[in-house]
């Protein structure tokens, strides 16, 4: 071993080098700290002492190795030495905890809905699920803060490595930290959400996520959309981990049952029960009990939609979405309907209803390609989608009644939303069209922080001919 190997050594907090570096250490500053390190590392390896301070301060200025840390480590020296709260007296307790050491640590989500991530460790392997952004008007610690607070702990010592990935869906609140995980991290998503990812960051424009997805060096490790697929993890095989299907406003979204050391944890991911896929909610406990034969110990999950039981509200199944609709639609002929181009049960509930009216569906080619790609996985699951025509046979033929799906519309600012009813020009003036809004009131909400005016302001255009169904699972 050379001598900068053995003082990186030392962040495997193994006890003997622990004491020998310790006995030598001098704690008055940093500098002396590094200095006598740096000399206790040359003198046991028979090395150049001037040398192996540069080669360590090198270290310190790359961010590879933390100096408070080392400190940390050091001060503990030669009495039995704390660690994560644990105390151990030989290297042989550390090894025997380590093996068997299951711990989770909520990085964010407990004051906040969205944004969740949470790091999963068991035995030598360790995982986070999820890395989203933070929805607006979260109070919780902020995005870059969190990145850093995670991967610089990472970089800084090989017992807080990232070993993995683990995404749960494509909603922004889950994925939207992605492109800011170091290249060497692995990443875990089901097919499902690779394909409409793809799709979807092909019309963002973000280059970096166009480049990650194109997935040249097999970073992202996909599994098939189906229960079953059993992924290990760890060179001893620390961690499995099981996905399991579940339904959710995005397209197959994943519930993770992770298991190791000993331990069994599930960790749901957003979830809802009046979807489509609606009864899978009910099969996952069967599967995981009867299938597997497990029992979860802890169960990790995201509060959005909580509800005391006497606060009896009824929330919308998509099948009330699409009866709604249809019956909508057999008295109004020209709407426009505001709903996630990522949202397919929604989309499916709508352009069906659309269908059983005769009316034809037109959208953008952003969101016809989005629906093909949904279509290409989906067709044997559930109710089929109607066809949807381009933009460009829509104008000549408007007054023959339309469903116009323009997609969220989460971007658009004040002016972009007064554009777009100006270039809508005469089927505004002419037929005085209805809008179907299907998603999250809150947004139309100016006390609410995640208030988008420019949507509010596209649906103030429509004075009063607004309708509005959505089966909600939060903020979607
Ligand atoms: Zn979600």
């Amino acid at each position: 071993m050379t001598a900068i190997e053995m003082i990186k050594e030392l962040f495997t907090l193994k006890a003997e080098l622990i004491d020998s570096a310790a006995k030598a250490a001098d704690f008055t500053d940093d500098e002396k700290l590094l200095c006598s390190v740096a000399r206790w590392a040359a003198a046991s390896c028979g090395e150049d002492e001037g040398e192996v301070l540069q080669a360590a301060k090198a270290l310190v200025e790359e961010d590879a190795m933390d100096l408070s840390l080392l400190r940390d480590f050091l001060e503990f020296g030669r009495k039995p030495w704390r660690f994560e709260g644990n105390i151990f007296g030989s290297d042989e307790q550390y090894a025997e905890w380590r093996r068997t050491r299951c711990l989770i640590t909520i990085h964010r989500g407990t004051k906040q809905i969205g944004g969740s991530i949470i790091e999963i460790t068991m035995g030598n392997a360790n995982v986070l699920v999820d890395l989203g952004s933070s929805l607006p008007g979260s109070q919780g610690i902020g995005d870059e803060e969190i990145l850093k607070k995670i991967f610089d702990r990472h970089h800084r010592s090989i017992d807080h490595h990232i070993d993995a990935v683990f995404f749960t869906h494509y909603h922004g609140d889950h994925v939207g930290l992605m492109d800011k995980i170091p290249a060497d991290v692995p990443l875990y998503m089901d097919s499902a959400m690779f394909e409409i990812m793809r799709t979807l960051h092909k019309n963002t424009g973000n280059k970096v996520m166009q480049e990650l997805l194109e997935n040249r060096d097999g970073r992202i490790h996909t599994f098939p959309p189906a229960i079953g697929e059993v992924i290990t993890l760890g060179e001893k095989k620390d961690m499995t981990i099981i996905p399991f299907f579940v339904d959710h406003s995005a397209y197959h979204a994943n519930m993770f049952l992770f298991e190791g050391a000993g331990h069994t944890i599930l960790h749901s991911g957003d979830f809802r029960g009046t979807g489509y896929m609606g009864k899978s909610i009910d099969l996952i406990p069967k599967i995981i009990h009867e299938k597997y034969g497990k029992e979860v110990d802890v169960l990790l999950t995201e509060g959005t939609m909580m509800t005391r039981s006497t606060e009896k509200k009824h929330l919308l199944t998509e099948w009330e979405v699409h009866k709604k609709a249809k019956a909508f639609m057999k008295d109004h002929r020209q709407i426009f309907v505001v709903c996630s181009s990522t949202n397919f049960d929604s989309l499916t509930s709508i352009c069906n209803a659309a269908a059983a009216n005769n009316i034809p569906i037109y959208a953008s080619s952003y969101i016809i390609a989005m629906m093909k790609t949904f279509k290409g996985m989906a067709e044997k699951y559930r109710p089929k989608l109607p066809a949807v025509q381009s933009l460009n046979e829509l104008w000549p033929n408007s007054q023959k009644g339309f469903v116009y799906l323009l997609g969220s519309l989460s971007g658009i600012s004040k002016d972009g939303a007064h554009k777009l009813v100006h270039n809508l020009g005469k089927h505004m003036r002419d037929y005085r069209p209805y809008l179907l809004y299907s998603m999250w009131q809150g947004y139309l909400d100016e006390k609410h922080p995640a208030f988008n005016e420019g949507v509010k302001a596209f649906v103030d255009e429509f004075d009063g001919r607004v309708t509005y169904i959505h089966s909600t699972g939060g903020y979607d």
